[in-house]
């Protein structure tokens, strides 16, 4: 690790807006998108580096947002910076998929013991925000148990109305397989009853998977020598 470690020149070559490396700066697709919800991101500390990462990206597309990036935080109050009770936020919980069944709804809203709730019309209309947990499965698994505080939330799942963005090229399995601002842009859109949000929120990150395929060198075959490219901080 600490010779992959060189965060200030990877820092300095990359554009003061995107935090991407200039080959991959998306600045041209940015257009913050106004929500009613705001959209709170914890992020691990290992994620923030990634060339592929969306949380900086979800910051800068949704107003209202912010983005922490630490291991723990002493309260929803403390991560947001400002008072705010756990209990009208939603947090995508962990280990949970989406219910199954043709009237599967983009977004539910689970009870403590992972069930979705009856009136699911009232958990979700009483939520003032939603919480992302970026990182890999693992990483996320440590912000989660991490901070207790997130117990208090709504848990909420995500049945994707489309697959990720991301096809191929993440190197590892994710929790949802969703990038956190693809995440974001569907739970948005279920809440804010608007299925034209995710196309607008989502402009930067299609660029950046565009430019990203472009500097790459033509991909191998499928299982040859995974990752390796991709582990490459500088480009
Ligand atoms: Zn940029």
């Amino acid at each position: 690790m600490a010779e992959e470690a060189a965060p200030d020149a990877a820092t300095a070559a990359a554009c003061a807006r995107c935090r991407k490396p200039s080959a991959l700066c998306v600045c041209a697709a940015l257009a913050p998108v106004e929500t009613r919800h705001f959209t709170l991101i914890l992020q691990h500390p290992q994620e923030r580096d990634e060339p592929l990462g969306t949380a900086w990206l979800a910051h800068l597309q949704l107003r209202p947002s912010r983005l922490v990036a630490g291991l723990s935080w002493p309260s929803l109050t403390a991560a947001l910076g400002r008072p705010a009770s756990a209990s009208r936020w939603g947090v995508f919980y962990l280990g949970a998929a989406a219910p199954e069944g043709p009237a599967r709804a983009p977004l539910t809203a689970l009870g403590r013991r992972g069930a979705p709730l009856a009136d699911q019309a009232a958990a979700l209309a009483a939520l003032d925000g939603i919480i992302l947990l970026d990182g890999s499965w693992s990483e996320a698994k440590a912000l989660w148990w991490r901070n207790p505080w997130l117990l208090k939330a709504r848990r909420l799942v995500l049945a994707p109305p489309a697959p990720s963005l991301y096809g191929k090229l993440r190197r590892e399995p994710r929790r949802d397989s969703l990038a956190t601002i693809e995440a974001a842009a569907f739970a948005l859109a279920a809440l804010e009853g608007d299925p034209g949000l995710p196309a607008r929120i989502l402009a930067p990150f299609a660029l950046l998977l565009d430019r990203y395929r472009a500097t790459q060198p033509r991909r191998p075959a499928p299982g040859a020598s995974p990752g390796v490219a991709n582990r490459r901080r500088r480009h």
